[in-house]
């Protein structure tokens, strides 16, 4: 674990990096308020931070309120050392964000262990960002395709009709559906019908431009949402329709042939309507398009503007 240890007291600073080597913590040892808050910008910086109050010049405290003020998103664990053990004093500290205190001229067995609870502070941070970290992912993409869930694919279409109307643009969505899903399923397994969605997703991003949206709508079912730089309508969906049949899927040993049908519909600036109208609109135009496509016998875009 890095420890920054800041204390302009040559002998005590000397001391202090002694001990806590020894206790297999990896020092950087600085004498004042400047050079500490230095080492806090530099790329990755220690979390554990040992900061003597009276320093020359930024004082522990004051290191303290800068490092609060930055806002990480992995805020450091603050030791002050003091010779202040007046209850205002104390509170003052802790006040400006420090986490805990150590009086002057400290003890060695305590130090090691108040170290030892900010680690464990610092510890249980970390697999607190990691589990909400895990939360935001699995709350916006979908945990097969990871591709946008339902729920964010629709967000990102609201915005970009918000956008439409905005800049005066316009853009297309489609509800691209795989043909005979089911049968894929019923022929070889749940399991394969996940590989080849999983391929599908794939070739549909490749046929799609990195600025396009792509969600999962429902089962074997997506939503893409292009801007209209051109005016062909179909362009993209007819990519996505060509890559997804271009070769049998590989699943388990099987070939299989997939293909794909989409519904495709535009909006263009529309100032009557609010945006969830349009999107209701846009939606169920987008259905009904998909709808002709599979009774035109699928594999197919189907327009509707
Ligand atoms: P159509 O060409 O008319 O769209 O026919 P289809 O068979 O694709 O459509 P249908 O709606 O009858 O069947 C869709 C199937 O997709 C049914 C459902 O079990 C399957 N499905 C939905 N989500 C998943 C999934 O995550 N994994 C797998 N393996 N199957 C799924
Ligand atoms: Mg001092
Ligand atoms: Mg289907
Ligand atoms: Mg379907």
């Amino acid at each position: 674990m890095k420890l920054l240890i800041a204390e302009d007291d040559k002998a005590s600073r000397m001391m202090l990096a002694a001990v806590t080597s020894q206790w297999n913590y990896d020092s950087i040892v600085v004498e004042d308020g400047e050079a500490a808050w230095e080492v806090m910008q530099q790329d990755e910086p220690p979390c554990l931070l040992l900061l003597d109050w009276e320093m020359p010049g930024m004082t522990g405290v004051e290191v303290c309120q800068k490092v609060r003020a930055n806002n990480s998103d992995n805020p450091p664990y603050i030791l002050l050392l003091t010779a202040r053990t007046e209850t205002a004093d104390i509170v003052e500290g802790l006040q400006q964000g420090a986490n805990d205190y150590i009086p002057k001229p400290f003890n060695a067995a305590e130090l090691q262990v108040r170290l030892e609870v900010g680690t464990r502070m610092l510890n249980l941070q970390s697999k607190l960002t990691l589990a909400l970290k895990d939360l935001q992912f699995h709350a916006t993409y979908d945990a097969l395709t990871e591709i946008l869930n339902r729920r964010a694919v629709l967000e990102a279409m609201n915005k970009e009709i918000a956008r439409v109307q905005r800049q005066k643009s316009s853009l297309y969505i489609g509800m691209c559906d795989i043909d005979h899903f089911k049968k894929i399923n019923d022929t070889y397994g749940h399991l394969v019908g996940d590989e080849v969605l999983k391929e599908v997703v794939k070739r549909m991003k490749t046929a799609l431009r990195s600025f396009d949206l792509i969600g999962r709508y429902g089962g074997e079912e997506f939503l893409v949402i292009c801007n209209a730089t051109d005016n062909k309508p179909s362009t993209a969906f007819e990519r996505i329709c060509k890559f997804v049949t271009a070769s049998p899927i590989k699943a388990n040993g099987e070939s299989i042939p997939v293909s794909i049908s989409c519904g495709v519909t535009k909006l263009d600036v529309d100032l009557e309507h609010s945006i969830d109208e349009l999107s209701q609109q846009l939606l169920g135009t987008a259905d009904d398009a998909l709808y002709e496509a599979k009774e035109a016998g699928r594999n197919r875009v189907i327009f509707k503007p």
